[in-house]
């Protein structure tokens, strides 16, 4: 069969499943230790796949991270930086992950990183996207989010000019083993985050109002309740168009100064991809 509208692609070769990253998130953590004791369910003729834990120390405690966010720090500063004794652990350990499944941005790196999280918010099982022009991963997800249907799986995309941030699974590149056509799927992009209110000590004055409370993903239209204030009184969203928030009231992210982040929707497209062996 012939294929004009294909994109050929060398085929993925090397796959890892990250799980860790943050280490009081249990799924992944439970899941990669028990596919490094049976790792039958995850292997596939033709790919190596890898499980792995990646913040060992945090895992052991519990904890989030030990000296900083681990999912934050695989920019080039921060895998370049000298090391030394009073380097934060977490960029010491990205130094390690990149010299394993990196370099990031090279040839040699692993074709796909699965980093596997957990959240506090009501959002189920997300898919995040960083890229909003890569074919192989919005075929990917296209995929994967048919594979569930009728369960929904709704895709988070976070490209955006100051917002995003370099996570563990960035340093992977992305091919495929099999021909699919264009295909299109919708997307809830970020826009904006969005604080707690807070006094002029800096300290959160309203909690999230209890009809925005698990409503991740659910229309947020002008004049909605967002905020309820110690006082009892109800601040609502201002906003010319309706957004769909997602990560409500996430636990990890107080400390963040995020309350929940404003997404709108948006469908990509991908073209057709095929393997450059098939
Ligand atoms: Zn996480």
């Amino acid at each position: 069969m012939t294929s004009c509208y294909a994109v050929h692609e060398a085929p993925v070769r090397r796959v890892a499943i990250f799980g860790g990253t943050h280490g009081n998130e249990l799924s992944g953590i439970f899941l990669v230790k028990h596919w490094q004791e049976n790792g039958a369910e995850i292997q596939r003729t033709g790919l190596e796949v890898r499980p792995f834990i990646t913040n060992p120390r945090a895992v052991k405690k519990c904890t989030r991270y030990i000296d900083c966010d681990l999912n934050r720090v695989f920019d080039s500063d921060n895998l370049g930086m000298q090391v030394m004794e009073d380097i934060p652990y977490e960029v010491r350990r990205a130094q390690e992950i990149n010299r394993v499944f990196g370099p990031k941005d090279s040839d040699d790196a692993y074709d796909l990183i699965f980093d596997l999280h957990n959240t506090t918010s009501n959002m189920g099982g997300t898919l995040i996207l960083e890229n909003s022009r890569n074919n192989f991963t919005i075929q990917m997800f296209h995929y994967i989010k048919n594979a569930l249907a009728p369960d929904c799986c709704p895709v988070f995309l976070i490209e955006h000019p100051n917002l995003q941030y370099a996570t563990t699974r960035s340093i992977a590149k992305h091919p495929v083993g099999k021909e699919f056509p264009p295909c299109t799927i919708e997307v809830y992009k970020i826009m904006e985050k969005v604080d707690y209110p807070r006094n002029k000590n800096d300290e959160i004055t309203a909690v999230i109002h209890p009809s925005l409370q698990d409503q991740d993903w659910q229309p947020l239209n002008n004049g909605d309740p967002i905020f309820l204030t110690i006082d009892g009184e109800t601040i609502t969203y201002e906003g010319d168009s309706t957004v769909y928030p997602t990560f409500v009231n996430e636990a990890a992210y107080y400390e963040k100064k995020q309350a929940f982040v404003k997404t709108v929707k948006v469908k990509l497209t991908a073209k057709g991809i095929r393997s450059s062996l098939s």
